[in-house]
């Protein structure tokens, strides 16, 4: 600055004023001095754009602008250009031009040379000044506004400061709605005394100089539930202590989701490697007891054949008989499954009387119950012959009734009602036995699902999951009621007389 020539905006409209500070500048030497003058604002506003001044001597009594307005209009018009405003002994009016964006004051009529020349040197230096701090201000705020994070700053009672775009589209506000406010008026904390009880704990241990930092769940915007990585960093001053609190909070809902996503797979590896062995020693359990029962038949026939009465033979061959008979159903059932799981399960309607098939079967399955369970078969319809997959209806069927007769172990009468309307047939299995509690219910229908409160009651849990391979190859639908103690109610609605159902392994392999 003392070596390179200074140009200095001179605006006055006084001649003899602006003649007097030439003139005081040349006494300070001419040659380190560039003035520029004009009377009117405009006039100088516009010169600003075409050259550039180091400093601009300002009188705010103008031809084309009075006042403090003068000082705004050019500050808004030439941010960088330091301002040393001129006025009349009017030193009121001057402090409140420093206190808007001017660098200083002169008073007319009491300037000297010397005080002319500290005053351009401190103005530009502090105008140089205010401009890397306006820059560098500009910059933070960029990286405050532009990082993808939610910020805020807090005063240490947790009031806030500042707050970015990020964090008003985080927590739903506007930047008027949130400066000034605590962070747990905020709606993400409001909805909860406990949760604004524990943020201000938190903002309390910060502004104590902790670093705090926790994951939360917490509504966000639209009131959707957000997963939240949120920390307080108090900011220290030189001596270490707290001045104020930086709010981050960062969106972790995805990395929440897809931990939670390993987890549950994790978890269902787990519960299908339990489940299967559980399968496997169900199974062995299944075919070892009809095993027992045979071979121990086999051998009292063998051993002793000729002290058996004809009627105590033909006891054991019976259970010999039944033994075979449960073996059988239990390698079906297997077979069933295995064949469904390949694909190879088909849908084949043959033409069907409805009302025979099902009273037929009712009789079936009353004879292989005991003398404590009743079935009561009623059939509505205008119409009874139908056209459905008889194997496929059969086995839906056999495995609701004997489901209920299995789990009603106190007996009692289980109704099987059959309703044929339209194209639909539903049939309801209502029994009164054990129920299924509420929570096992949603799972029934997957392979080797059996509810909690089955006790000593045999079974594999496979015949829900078959039931429902056939349902869904009759392009049907079936659910259930049920309450613990009470009772259970099953409903199937089939598709009549449709033959486009696809095979199993056409629907699997969309
Ligand atoms: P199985 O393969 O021999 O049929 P299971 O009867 O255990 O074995 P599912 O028929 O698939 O298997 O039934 C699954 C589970 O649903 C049963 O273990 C039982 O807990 C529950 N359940 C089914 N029907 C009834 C019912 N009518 N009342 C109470 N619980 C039932
Ligand atoms: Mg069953």
């Amino acid at each position: 600055m003392d070596t390179a020539s200074i140009n200095i905006l001179l605006v006055e409209d006084s001649a003899s004023d602006a003649q007097l500070l030439e003139q005081t500048l040349w006494q300070l030497g001419g040659e380190r001095w560039q003035v520029v003058h004009f009377k009117r604002l405009s006039d100088a506003i516009d010169s600003c754009s075409k050259s550039t001044f180091d400093i601009v001597l300002l009188d705010l009594s103008l031809p084309d602008s009075k006042g403090l307005n003068t000082l705004g209009e050019f500050y808004a018009a030439a941010p960088n250009i330091p301002i040393v405003v001129l006025t009349f002994d009017d030193e009121d009016i001057a402090l409140q031009a420093v206190a808007k964006k001017a660098q200083d004051y002169l008073v007319k009529g009491q300037i000297t040379p010397n005080l002319l020349r500290r005053t351009i040197r401190y103005a530009i230096e502090r105008g140089q000044i205010l401009k890397q701090l306006r820059e560098s201000e500009h910059r933070l705020r960029a990286i405050f506004e532009q990082t993808f994070q939610s910020m805020a700053l807090l005063t240490l009672e947790g009031i806030i400061l500042e707050i970015n775009q990020p964090g008003l589209n985080l927590w739903g506000s506007q930047q008027q709605d949130c400066v000034g406010k605590p962070l747990w008026e905020l709606e993400s904390w409001n909805f909860s005394s406990t949760n604004q009880e524990w943020l201000k704990s938190i903002i309390a241990k910060a502004a104590d100089g902790e670093f705090v930092r926790h994951e939360l769940l917490l509504p966000s915007a639209n009131n959707v539930m957000v997963w939240i990585d949120f920390s307080l960093k108090p900011l220290k001053d030189e001596t270490g202590k707290a001045v104020l609190l930086i709010v981050e909070a960062r969106d972790i809902s995805d990395r929440k989701r897809a931990e939670a996503e390993v987890v549950n797979a994790w978890v269902q590896e787990r519960e299908l490697n339990e489940m299967k062995s559980d399968f496997v020693s169900m199974v062995s359990h299944e075919f070892r007891n009809p095993m027992t029962v045979i071979r121990t038949a086999v051998e009292l026939l063998e051993l002793y054949n000729h002290q058996l009465s004809d009627q105590q033979k033909s006891q054991y061959f019976g259970k010999i008989q039944t033994a075979i008979r449960q073996m059988l159903q239990l390698l079906d059932e297997i077979l069933f499954l295995g064949r469904s799981d390949a694909g190879k399960l088909q849908y084949e309607p043959t033409p069907l009387d409805l009302e025979h098939f099902c009273s037929e079967l009712t009789q079936t399955l009353q004879l292989g119950a005991s003398s404590k369970h009743q079935i009561i078969f009623s059939f509505q319809g205008e119409q009874t012959s139908v056209e459905v997959d008889e194997n496929l209806l059969r086995y839906i069927l056999t495995n609701l009734l004997s489901n209920a007769i299995k789990y009603s172990p106190q007996g009692g009468n289980i109704r099987f009602n059959v309703l044929c309307q339209d194209d639909t047939a539903t049939f309801q299995i209502q029994d009164s036995g054990i129920g299924i509690p509420f929570k096992d219910q949603q799972r029934l229908f997957e392979t080797f699902h059996r509810a909690s409160n089955v006790g000593t009651i045999p079974g594999t849990g496979l015949g829900l999951s078959i039931v429902k391979k056939c349902v869904d190859l009759h392009q049907g639908q079936i659910y259930l009621q049920s309450q613990v103690g009470v009772g259970t109610t099953f409903t199937v609605k089939l598709l009549l007389n449709h033959h486009d159902a696809q095979s199993l392994e056409l629907v699997e392999s969309y």
